[in-house]
């Protein structure tokens, strides 16, 4: 691929919330998740245990709230 042609098509390092890293293909180079497949409840089985900072608590209230 040229430069400036198409958009940077390449390896992109996910970041996920829990700390896990691992690489996929995308223009972007560096994307972040909250949630992957090592520590989405359905893959392991438990509870959702990685709150992200506190933003699930967050939500909660605000639905309390109303
Ligand atoms: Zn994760």
């Amino acid at each position: 691929m040229k430069e400036g042609i198409h958009p940077k098509y390449g390896k992109a390092v996910v970041k996920c919330a829990c700390g896990e890293t691992f690489e996929t293909g995308s223009i972007k180079q560096n994307l972040s998740v909250d949630i992957c497949s090592k520590c989405h409840p359905f893959f392991t089985g438990r509870q959702k245990l990685v709150d992200t900072g506190g933003r699930v608590d967050k939500f909660k209230k605000r639905m309390e709230q109303k």
